[in-house]
């Protein structure tokens, strides 16, 4: 099967948060599994675009509302991801450093997607199925089916689309109907929600098939889901739940070029004390206590706020027996609460208010804990990293938390859980931690030689998005 997947990120071009990982990894699962999947993204101005070599393959020009704008696409030569890169060019429009954060995101995000259906529709040939993620291409779906443009040639391609986040939905108020291509006016109601324009609603009505990315959030989705529940529950039929897999080839610890160390299960508690001593130097720390560890964006979803709070309470009501590491940025007053800790609890706690992928590979190798007391967690990532670094991750139970980390007081049990984001509940996960680390050692080992075992690779998963694409081809 040929499938165009469309996305805003695709580690390692230009990558956010999971999103990226996910674009990054499964076209090229899917490829080996004889299908020819490829991507199609926004060309910002990246390491990798300057860095890699490029053919052009097509232009053209189109319009939103009446800003005419041209655009080129251009393929990466040598197939270096393991799947096709296609990468869109707008002047003044997409060639920016950032993925998202620009005042005309809407803008950037509607030329995006405008170029890539004009595009597909020129090809001499159908794909079986455009695979968009997220509300960025949330339009897509909807554009194929009903833009006059397009529907004649595209509306018989089945469209497939995943929610990675559903916190995010794009939303515009209606007076940007006019940038939007021409299409089937009575129609006008597949694109509202709750008076806006909803692209991520308009993918869930529109799209032939929709996927979340824990089947858990699925179910959640249901209840709360940012003012979209009734919608979730009225298309339920078409929904499904495929749980997110890691590319093992890029975390595995015993290949890893970005850390100290590289070890496997065998040499798991040597290789992660030299990579945790590596840590310590570098932050202050104390090689003999539990490093507790964050990564992430410092924001609400994933419970950030509370960090601050919860880790300072930890460090005095466990009398200073562990240490905290956070690598992250997001809301200032978050950062700024970081910054003052690093010198207040210095010894005991330091941050890294940024992002580095390196430093995040030697954060999952060298830390004995994966802190995740997430709000809302589509599927995480995070943990499965955690997991297969010999991590022990301590995760509040919600989303694809709840469906890949089982806690240590059931049998075969390997991580830490708790029940709700609060200052409390962290903190007394906190003490099961420091007592799991510093007194049931026998214990702790076995669950890392256990939980490093756990196949969260991508191959079960590539394929039963197979089995949906395929699902669609009768229809
Ligand atoms: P989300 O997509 O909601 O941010 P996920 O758990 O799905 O969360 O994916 C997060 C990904 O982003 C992981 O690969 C994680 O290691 C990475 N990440 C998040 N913040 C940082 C950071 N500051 N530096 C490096 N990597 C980060």
């Amino acid at each position: 099967m040929e499938i165009v997947h469309i996305a805003a990120e695709c580690y390692p071009v230009a990558k956010v948060g999971g999103l990226g990982d996910v674009v990054g990894a499964l076209p090229k699962y899917q490829n080996e599994l004889g299908h020819t999947a490829k991507v199609v993204m926004p060309m910002y101005r990246t390491k990798f675009l300057y860095d890699n070599q490029w053919e052009l393959v097509h232009e053209g020009s189109q319009q939103i509302g009446t800003h005419q704008f041209h655009y080129s696409i251009i393929k990466e030569k040598t197939n270096q991801l393991g799947f096709d890169l296609y990468l869109i060019d707008i002047n003044g429009v997409l060639d920016r450093e950032k993925v998202y954060g620009y005042e005309d995101d809407t803008e950037r995000f509607l030329a995006f997607q405008v170029a890539v259906c004009d595009w597909i529709n020129r090809w001499t040939h159908r794909p079986d199925v455009i695979h968009c993620h997220d509300h960025h291409t949330g339009l897509i779906p909807f554009l194929v089916k009903y833009a006059i443009a397009l529907k004649e040639n595209l509306k018989d391609i089945p469209t497939v689309f995943t929610i990675h986040n559903a916190q995010y939905q794009g939303w515009m108020s209606w007076d940007k109907y006019a940038l939007l291509p021409a299409f089937d006016n009575w129609k006008w109601g597949m694109l509202d929600w709750n008076d806006m324009i909803n692209p991520m609603a308009a993918a869930v009505k529109s799209a032939w098939r929709v996927t979340t990315v824990s089947q858990s959030y699925l179910q959640e989705l249901y209840q709360k889901a940012n003012g979209l529940e009734q919608l979730f529950l009225e298309e339920r039929q078409k929904c499904s739940g495929i749980l997110n897999g890691i590319d093992t080839k890029v975390w595995n610890p015993a290949t890893d070029e970005m850390i100290v160390k590289t070890y496997d299960k065998k040499t798991v508690a040597k290789g992660k004390l030299k990579n945790k001593k590596e840590l310590a130097e570098k932050f202050g720390l104390d090689i003999d206590k539990p490093l507790i560890s964050f990564i992430g964006r410092l924001v609400e979803e994933k419970a950030a706020d509370l960090l601050p709070e919860a880790i300072s309470q930890s460090i005095y009501e466990h009398n200073g027996q562990v240490n905290f590491l956070v690598l992250g940025s997001g809301h200032t007053g978050i950062e700024n609460q970081f910054k003052k800790m690093n010198q207040q609890f210095k010894g005991y706690f330091n941050s890294y208010i940024g992002y580095s992928e390196p430093l995040s590979h030697l954060i999952y190798a060298g830390s004995d804990f994966l802190l995740m007391p997430s709000r809302v967690e589509p599927c995480g990532l995070n943990q499965m990293y955690a997991l297969r670094y010999g991590t022990v991750p301590m995760v509040r139970s919600i989303g694809g938390l709840k469906d890949t980390v089982k806690d240590m007081g059931e049998k075969e049990g390997f991580g830490i859980r708790f029940n709700h984001a609060t200052v409390q509940e962290i903190t007394y996960a906190v003490g099961r931690a420091i007592d799991l680390h510093q007194h049931r050692t026998e214990q702790f080992d076995w669950m890392r030689g256990f939980m490093m075992a756990i196949d969260h690779s991508w191959d079960s998963s590539a394929q039963q998005y197979i089995d949906v694409y395929q699902s669609l081809q009768k229809k």
